[in-house]
């Protein structure tokens, strides 16, 4: 697709794309969101919160001759920080937010949510991996999402899978694609083949789902879920997905294989690694070596999200003993990547 063809597409759908700067080297220092021009327009996330985001926003929507109370719906791809950073902005300008529900712990204020209930959750699983007390007690910092970046939300409408909403020029239909995190979803334009993908499909970026525990401390499978939800995008007619970072996705079908490879060189390290049974957090330590503080948080749950889409192959096993997850291999080879033919 010519950067012509794909102006002329997002000029017919008045789809007009925000980027805002972020502090975060990680997700390509920039996030991109969408605004929607219709009679009740629409924002397709909000970017990260920072101290003069209003102004910002305002100087942004007012290129295309809207100010901020002009949004009437704000959509959310998921509940990371700098997605929904600035929802409370129009919240409390009147319009409605949607989310997948299973990302409303991400975005709630603490009251609403069970903050503490999962530090102490998340506590006892990270010690069953092998986590040292001394890192444990770090937990707080890494789950107190909610930080600077982004100002908690009064509880959002929720969105399903398959669920429509009516703008002037089309439908917008709702895809659940879990994995990055538990409530991503992804929406498609009618049957323009555009769909705001947030951060499901990303070129040079891995998707690192994150280490998740629901509210009853069940172990979300981030990674294994995450693949599924890419076999589930490819059946769609997706002929460009616009991201929350980097350039334009014109090719998932080449970025899902490349990702594939990626992981799949990655997985058959880790089995080279597994001569004998081992805990995640050592082979997390020994795998990326010097990690500090929220990259240890970063790394285990990449690993452990490797790990259980090896254990899901019938590769290697996952074993609780005297309250320790243990990992070994069950077969001598690796077995081959479900989704690399
Ligand atoms: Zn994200």
């Amino acid at each position: 697709m010519t950067l012509e063809e794909l102006t002329s597409r997002l000029e017919t759908l008045r789809v007009r794309p925000l980027t805002l700067e972020i502090p975060f080297a990680q997700a390509g220092k920039h996030v991109h969101f969408y605004l929607v021009e219709d009679s009740r327009p629409a924002l397709f996330d909000t970017g990260l919160h920072k101290p003069d985001s209003s102004r910002w926003l305002e100087k942004a929507l007012r290129k295309f001759g809207y100010e901020l109370a002009d949004i009437q719906r704000v959509f959310l791809t998921h509940g990371h920080i700098d997605h929904y950073g600035n929802a409370r902005v129009f919240q409390n300008l009147g319009a409605e937010v949607y989310l997948h529900p299973a990302d409303f712990n991400k975005v709630l204020t603490v009251e609403d949510h069970q903050a503490a209930v999962l530090v102490d959750l998340y506590a006892e699983e990270f010690q069953r991996h092998g986590f040292p007390a001394s890192l444990v007690n770090d937990l707080g910092i890494v789950l107190s999402g909610q930080n600077e970046f982004a100002r908690p939300i009064a509880p959002p409408t929720p969105v399903a899978d398959g669920d429509c909403f009516t703008f002037d020029r089309f439908t917008v239909r709702t895809v659940s694609v879990p994995g990055h995190t538990p409530g991503c979803v992804a929406y498609f334009l009618g049957d323009s083949g555009v769909a705001i993908t947030g951060d499901h499909l990303l070129h040079g970026i891995s998707p690192n789902p994150l280490f998740e525990l629901s509210v009853t401390g069940e172990k979300f499978a981030s990674l294994v879920t995450y693949f599924q939800s890419l076999e589930k995008i490819l059946a769609e007619p997706l002929e460009l997905g616009l991201p929350a970072h980097g350039m334009f996705v014109t090719d998932a079908p080449e970025l899902v294989r490349s990702l594939t490879a990626f992981y799949e060189r990655r997985q058959s390290k880790i089995f080279r690694m597994l001569t004998e049974p081992v805990q995640a957090f050592a082979l997390c330590q020994s795998y990326y070596r010097r990690l500090k503080r929220f990259d240890i948080f970063l790394g285990f749950s990449e690993m452990l999200g490797n790990l259980e889409m090896m254990a899901a192959r019938g590769e290697i096993s996952q074993n609780l003993r005297a309250n320790r997850y243990v990992y070994e291999r069950m077969v001598d080879k690796p077995i081959a990547f479900p989704l690399a033919s």
